[in-house]
């Protein structure tokens, strides 16, 4: 579905990511993990053009992103939904409104079809009983089940996610996670950057590790913490394990 090659992104002086090739398959969920600051946030918004890369490619889909126009790459946008650290709710409207807002302005979905899928998919995140409220209501972990609900409005092809749950209080973690798991069972394509371990093990098809601007492994879960090939990720795995 994505397919890097040789990206390259710096801010100024800061080179940020050195030299990325890598692919995301259908349905594959990827967990990327690494050090603060190795680049994990600016990769994932490179791989929807939220930074535009230095250097390289990022192909969305068989198209090159960095070619297009702003409108084409808006139309391939819709295509990758993104869920982040904060919820980023509107906050004058409610939770069904939140997640009707983008089918109906930029796909034009009517109301009625909007209103539904809506509902549907808050049920799918457990919340469908808070569809009228408004967000300050909600709790951290309630809240961003519903920025992913508004996401998956868009019926993407892929779900981006960074660090879901690391603005959470550690009882509302589990919830987004198994939420996340949900969506992964159901074959939706990921890539992940968290630092949750538990979910990389159980639900990621690949772990990459990401540090000083390179993917320096591309593995599956058992091997990577099995068996990490690099210092730099042993050094970062005998850190947070
Ligand atoms: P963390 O685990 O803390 O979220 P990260 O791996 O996501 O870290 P990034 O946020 O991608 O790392 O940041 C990598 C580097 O890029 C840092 O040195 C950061 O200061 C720099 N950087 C990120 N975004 C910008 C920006 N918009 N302008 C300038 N520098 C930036
Ligand atoms: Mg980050």
């Amino acid at each position: 579905v994505i397919e890097v090659k040789d990206l390259a992104k710096s801010f100024g002086d800061n080179v940020v990511l050195k030299d990325i090739t890598e692919k995301v398959e259908p349905g594959q969920v990827i967990v990327v993990i690494g050090p603060s600051g190795g680049g994990k946030s600016t990769f994932l918004r490179c791989l929807n053009l939220l930074e535009t890369p230095t250097s390289g490619q990022v192909a969305f889909e068989g198209q090159d992103l960095t070619t297009l126009d702003t409108k084409s790459v808006n139309a391939l946008r819709e295509k990758m939904g993104m869920v982040f650290q904060g919820f980023n709710l509107f906050p004058n409207m409610t939770v069904l409104e939140n997640i009707k807002l983008a089918p109906m302005k930029v796909k034009h979905t009517d109301d009625a079809t909007a209103t539904k899928t809506a509902h549907e998919l808050l049920q799918r995140v457990g919340l469908d009983d808070h569809a009228d409220a408004f967000p300050s209501s909600l709790s951290g972990g309630q809240a961003q089940r519903v920025a992913i609900a508004r996401a998956l409005a868009m019926n993407p092809e892929v779900m981006l996610f960074d660090e879901p749950t690391s603005a959470l209080d550690p009882e509302m973690v589990g919830e987004v996670l198994n939420v996340m798991q949900e969506l992964a069972k159901d074959g939706m394509t990921m890539v992940v950057v968290t630092h949750e371990m538990g979910f990389a093990k159980s639900v990621a098809d690949r772990i990459w590790f990401m540090a000083d601007g390179y993917i320096q492994e591309n593995n599956t879960p058992d091997e990577f913490f099995a068996n990490p090939q690099t210092e730099r990720a042993q050094d970062f795995l005998s850190k947070i394990l």
